[in-house]
């Protein structure tokens, strides 16, 4: 038996992106392990459906006991850690631990770790309504990290939200909104971002290096891979 830790991910917010988590991680175990090797992992998936209602209907409560249920059941069924696919639902990161007694590989942690050993500070961040204009997210690389945070303006926020609720978590990629998060990114640099954070785990589907003359931090790349580093630790 290899010595590595069993990933418990929480999918589905949305599937399209809960995918490229499997994608990432088990090529990357392959690597590190070497052979035919692949990573030990769980993942419940729930209803998007449900959870998007909740969402923009504000009820955190319903959501909150959805998260810790899921969580839960990962635990049950044997993983040793909770990888929540999802920017935007680690507003309840602290419910989540408050329920399972396995730990949670927090999404922003590895991200800023990197933006930190790139030797950057003021950073871009795109990602939906709830997590560029709540605190539980910005506040956590602001506090926990030092790093300086700009957000787009207002209807730029609609934009970013809209393109992701309406296309991408449906896997409608579409040239004209790419187009319009390149103009997005390049007003970000203008206010000084020296880089920007893909702060929602679909940006990357429409997204890449050549839309951005600063670096892009992917969360979804970033948070797989560092589950992986993870479930390798000792
Ligand atoms: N996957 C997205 C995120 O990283 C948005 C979907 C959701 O609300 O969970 O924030």
């Amino acid at each position: 038996m290899t010595q590595q830790k069993t990933i418990g991910l929480i999918g589905g917010m949305s599937w399209e992106n809960s995918a490229e988590y499997y994608r990432i991680i088990n090529p990357e175990m392959q690597r590190r392990l070497g052979g035919v090797h692949s990573a030990r992992s769980l993942m419940y998936s729930v209803d998007f459906g449900e959870i998007e209602q909740l969402q923009h209907a504000g009820d955190w409560d319903r959501l909150s006991r959805s998260m810790q249920d899921a969580a839960i059941r990962l635990e049950r069924g044997g993983a040793d850690f909770v990888v929540l696919c999802t920017n935007t639902m680690h507003r309840l990161a602290d419910a989540i631990t408050s329920a399972a007694s396995i730990p949670l590989l927090h999404i922003a942690d590895p991200t800023a770790e990197r933006i930190k050993a790139a030797g950057l500070n003021q950073i871009g961040l795109l990602g939906t309504a709830f997590t560029m204009e709540q605190d539980f997210y910005k506040g956590r690389l602001q506090q926990a990290h030092g790093l300086e945070v700009i957000v787009p303006e207002a209807e730029d926020r609609r934009i970013v939200h809209e393109i992701i609720y309406k296309e991408l978590v449906l896997g409608r990629i579409r040239p004209e909104s790419r187009q319009a998060y390149r103009k997005i990114i390049a007003r970000l640099i203008a206010r000084g971002a020296q880089a920007v954070i893909l702060g929602c785990t679909e940006i990357m589907l429409l997204v890449s290096g050549e839309d951005s003359a600063v670096p892009l931090f992917d969360t979804t790349t970033i948070h797989a891979l560092s589950a992986v580093d993870y479930a390798l630790a000792n």
